[in-house]
């Protein structure tokens, strides 16, 4: 699998081999998986594949691995109806079907020298984690590294332990979750309230956000007011796909299309499309 896609072309799928599956919560699972012989599944954070078991239908799914391991394709998925609870039922050694990778990924070679502030809601967390490992591969080239991350409950917060480590590693985490117990002892409250009281500079600042589109929306408004410049604050967006490569449209958002133009983008390019109720 190189950058551009399957040599056969972007719209055949290659076959990949469920090698490993890690359960996180009652509905969403880790899966590595094996390339053909002879294929690499080289891809840049922030980047999708186009992911399918037989018959179930296919669906857009962020890569979540590391970068800099060109082994196994490593996916993350919520099991949240057809085709991804098709996905999250495959057994070790089962054959899914893979195109890509597609979409254009985080800048995190373009923002070197800034502080990088990362926020994720819930499944927003796996399209960030390659941009974490490779800033953390790097840690020397940038300023503060900061990551503020929100689940309804602690059991839904994904990677635990690997948190823990990228924090041991010059990552600073702040958690937060809709409602908890008393043994909880994180943040209480959504994620957009966390960046309303981070202590942050903003000129030094580049922002990267995944999760739910309301989430989103109330996180930048935040970032704004604190004054950080819209181009330097980048989405990952989600739209129903299909084709992955730009040609059946469904996934247009203004005059872009998500598959091919995104699915990162910076605030400054979309706000004016996102201004428009249901677009
Ligand atoms: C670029 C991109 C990257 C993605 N990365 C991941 C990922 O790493 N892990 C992951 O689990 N999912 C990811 N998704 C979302 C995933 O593609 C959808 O969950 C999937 O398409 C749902 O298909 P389905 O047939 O299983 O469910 P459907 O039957 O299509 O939908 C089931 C329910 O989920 C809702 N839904 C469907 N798609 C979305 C969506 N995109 N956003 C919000 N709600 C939706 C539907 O409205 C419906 O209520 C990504 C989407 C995009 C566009």
């Amino acid at each position: 699998m190189s950058p551009e896609g399957v040599a056969a072309g972007p719209m055949v799928p290659a076959q990949f081999t469920v090698a490993a599956k890690r359960r996180h919560t009652a509905d969403t699972w880790t899966l590595e998986l094996e390339p053909p012989p002879g294929e690499r599944s080289q891809f840049v954070p922030g980047q999708f594949t186009m992911l399918s078991a037989f018959g179930a239908g296919e669906v857009p799914i962020s890569i979540s691995g590391d970068p800099a391991d060109e082994g196994r394709l490593v996916h993350t998925v919520r099991a949240v109806g057809a085709a991804t609870r098709a996905i999250c039922a495959a057994r070790e050694g089962q054959v899914l079907q893979v195109r890509g990778p597609f979409g254009r990924p985080w800048p995190v070679q373009e923002v070197a020298g800034a502080d990088v502030l990362i926020l994720a809601g819930g499944i927003g967390l796996p399209p960030l984690r390659p941009a974490i490992l490779a800033l953390l591969s790097d840690r020397a080239r940038y300023g503060r590294l900061r990551l503020l991350y929100g689940s309804r409950s602690p059991e839904q917060l994904l990677y635990p332990e690997e948190i823990e480590q990228w924090s041991a590693h010059g990552l600073e985490v702040e958690l937060t979750v809709d409602s908890a117990g008393p043994e909880w002892l994180g943040h209480v409250g959504v994620v957009p309230r966390l960046v309303h009281r981070a202590e942050l500079d903003a000129q030094a600042t580049v922002a990267m956000l995944c999760g739910p589109e309301v989430m989103m929306r109330f996180a930048v408004a935040a970032l704004l007011e604190r004054g950080i410049d819209a181009g330097r604050v980048y989405v990952s967006m989600e739209r129903n796909m299909q084709c992955g490569i730009g040609h059946c449209g469904h996934c247009q958002l203004g005059p872009t299309l998500v598959c091919r133009d995104g699915p990162v983008y910076s605030w400054s390019a979309l706000e004016r499309w996102l201004a428009i109720r249901e677009l």
